[in-house]
């Protein structure tokens, strides 16, 4: 794969926009390795007419040269269709939340329903139930009770003679009678779709109303995962999905398949056998994953870096010079906004690391908010020359921004004190002497 990256490269040079020309050998590229990885084929396609469409005409990063630039599309995007928002469980406010485990067999739906009813008891302060469903596979219901035992969490289960069904609905009367207020139900699954049991399926979530049906999804899984998936969701409406095995060793794909045809979350990501290994899912590090292309994409990352510095070098060396502007101050904002929390970058900064803890965060974060609406209901005249701001400008500023006239004076304010300090040690700096900051 590398040789082929290389040669890719190789291949392209100059800056300037993305073309169809320039674009189509990375593209290619692009689309053997999530293939490699496992997408279904029609998600491929379908993403990389996406992706091409959205990259036609972008302007290559100047530090990047325009394969690089059409991998760091590549990469966001996956980011995007894997679910930038965390999701957990739909709670309900009051009442016995439900949650159904769906999927193949072997997926590792009896395992997850485990390490779940853990997460919930343990961080969530719930009181879980586990239900065996599965009373097809002889064992099932023997390793439910051994995973629950482990947990100290409670299995109900009637035996496999009794069906499913009926003891769901036993189960929910069991956990009203005891207290419990999450009930957890482990199903059965089979090697493929099959009628008898997506009834089976279809009948026990009509009784039990499930909060959230969770699909397994087994991280090695192939090509066909699209058809198992569109089958569990249309006839169940699954509302999370648990992605399992990514202990191993493959790349994953089938999520980012399973993600375009369903569309909801993944709530949950299985590390290993054991009840502990649980995780939360970071969409960031499995588009690595799954794109396979860590070496270019760390040089992406970098090189977006340098570029963050280069612009805080250019806005520090405009301060100095006094040709500061609210503009500016802006774009200050923002980048702080980016870099994380005040308190967060203050600790970062010599000297500043006592007084990081004394912040009121919440306050802080609020002013700039504030300071970031002024400015964006300003003109482009009035943020070069706050001078001309009049009581009429003012006002309508205040309006636009949702503040007050005084807000607005005191941002001024500020603003110019900031710029005549600047402009002050911008000088000091010419003359060689460090100015006083004023301890
Ligand atoms: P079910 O048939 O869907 O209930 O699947 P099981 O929960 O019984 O899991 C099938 C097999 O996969 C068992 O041997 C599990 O120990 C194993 N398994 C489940 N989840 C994981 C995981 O996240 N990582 C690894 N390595 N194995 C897992
Ligand atoms: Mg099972």
């Amino acid at each position: 794969l590398t040789n082929r990256l290389n040669k890719a490269f190789r291949d392209i040079t100059g800056k300037g926009k993305l073309t169809e020309k320039n674009m189509n050998d990375m593209l290619r590229e692009v689309r053997m390795s999530l293939l490699e990885a496992d997408v279904n084929y029609k998600v491929v396609k379908d993403f990389i007419d996406h992706v091409k469409e959205k990259a036609l005409g972008a302007d290559v990063m100047s530090s990047l040269n325009p394969s690089q630039m059409v991998v760091k599309i590549v990469h966001d995007e996956i980011v995007e269709l894997l679910g930038t928002s965390e999701a957990s469980i739909n709670f309900k406010s009051s009442g016995i939340t439900t949650i159904m485990m769906v999927g193949l067999q072997g997926t590792g739906k009896t395992t997850a329903s485990a390490k779940i009813a853990n997460v919930l008891k343990k961080k969530k302060a719930r009181k879980p139930l586990l239900v065996a469903c599965d009373i097809v596979r002889p064992a099932a219901i023997e390793q439910l009770k051994t995973l629950g035992n482990s947990i100290d969490v409670e299995v109900y289960s009637e035996g496999a003679d009794v069906p499913a069904l009926t003891q769901a609905k036993n189960a929910m009367e069991y956990a009203k009678a005891n207290g419990y207020d999450t009930v957890l139900f482990d199903t059965a699954g089979r090697l493929h779709i099959d009628e008898e049991l997506m009834q089976e399926l279809a009948d026990i979530k009509e009784a039990v109303q499930p909060d959230d049906i969770l699909l397994t999804v087994d991280a090695m899984t192939g090509q066909d995962i699209v058809t198992v998936a569109q089958s569990f969701n249309e006839q169940l409406a699954v509302t999370g999905l648990v992605l399992t095995k990514l202990d191993g060793d493959s790349r994953g794909g089938g999520i980012l398949s399973v993600r375009a045809i369903t569309n909801v979350p993944v709530k949950f990501v299985g590390q290993g056998e054991k009840v502990d290994d649980l995780d939360i899912f970071y969409p960031d590090r499995m588009a690595d994953r799954i794109l396979g292309m860590g070496d270019i994409m760390t040089f992406v990352e970098q090189a977006q870096e340098k570029m963050d510095m280069e612009e805080q070098a250019k806005a520090a060396s405009k301060m100095m010079s006094g040709k500061f502007t609210l503009d500016d101050m802006l774009m200050q904002i923002r980048q702080m906004n980016k870099l994380g929390s005040l308190g967060g970058i203050m600790k970062m900064i010599p000297g500043m690391s006592q007084m990081a803890g004394q912040i009121d965060e919440a306050k802080a974060e609020g002013q700039m908010k504030k300071t970031e609406a002024i400015i964006l209901s300003m003109t482009m005249e009035e943020r070069e020359n706050p001078d001309i701001l009049r009581a009429s400008r003012k006002s309508r500023i205040a309006k636009g921004s949702g503040t007050q006239v005084a807000d607005i004076n005191r941002l001024i304010k500020q603003f110019e004190q900031t710029r005549q300090m600047m402009k002050m040690m911008g000088n000091m700096g010419k003359n060689g002497k460090m100015p006083n900051m004023g301890a």
